[in-house]
């Protein structure tokens, strides 16, 4: 009789406000697939992140349909619109949940730049979602590993040993530069996939 060993099966999320989606976060998520040997990531834009009142430019289906456009052409990866549509504010827990009532048998890998995980401690039932999944830290630039090891010292190790590191290229965008560009009427190319600069272009966002 064959002897078969169970492989932990993977899915990923990419969870962001994607305002635009650019490199920096299809890099990221394109190397943790690769280094987690992740099956599939799923793009999940937040529809109401609780944690940027007042700093979202696009409403939820235009930054939605970014996000799909930008994912188009890696078979790997897909977007939901799981977070645009529920009502409330954009809770992750809520997210891995359902990802996990959706993927039962599937481990999460919920994928984030190292900036953001030093936030998690704020999020809601963060003790709860560190049980719950895997996070991959992915480092952008002006974050140095060792800075944030040192930070995250003072955690318990309960907390820490779903968090794992991955070094990306560094990659000096954010969707923050990206806006005053657009406003500016610098150019974005090669910053972001071409078409969500078309989609941008053609529907006058940012301006
Ligand atoms: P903003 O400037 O509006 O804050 P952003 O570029 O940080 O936008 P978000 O949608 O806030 O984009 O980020 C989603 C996730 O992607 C976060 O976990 C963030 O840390 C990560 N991320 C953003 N930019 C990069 C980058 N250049 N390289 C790696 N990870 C990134
Ligand atoms: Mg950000």
């Amino acid at each position: 009789m064959s002897k078969k060993i169970a492989r932990e099966r993977r899915l990923g999320i990419m969870g962001g406000t994607f305002d635009p989606i650019h490199y920096g976060h299809l890099v990221a998520a394109e190397g943790a697939r690769y280094s987690f040997n992740l099956e599939k990531v799923f793009f999940i834009p937040a529809g109401n992140p609780p944690h940027k009142p007042g700093h979202i430019v696009c409403e939820p289906s235009i930054r939605y349909k970014m996000t799909c456009l930008a994912v188009a052409s890696n078979p790997f990866f897909c977007s939901s619109p799981m977070e645009v549509e529920r009502p409330g504010p954009s809770f992750t827990i809520d997210t891995v949940r359902t990802m996990m009532h959706l993927h039962p048998e599937k481990r999460i890998y919920f994928i984030t730049g190292a900036d953001a995980i030093l936030e998690i401690f704020s999020w809601k039932d963060s003790d709860i979602l560190l049980s719950m999944c895997n996070f991959v830290a992915a480092t952008r630039p002006g974050y140095c590993l060792k800075e944030l090891n040192e930070k995250l010292d003072s955690f318990p190790n309960s907390f820490k040993q779903n968090i794992s590191y991955m070094e990306v290229p560094a990659l000096a965008i954010s969707s923050t530069d990206i806006r005053q560009r657009v406003r500016e009427g610098k150019p974005i190319k090669y910053l972001l996939p071409e078409t969500v600069e078309d989609y941008i272009l053609r529907n006058n966002l940012y301006r």
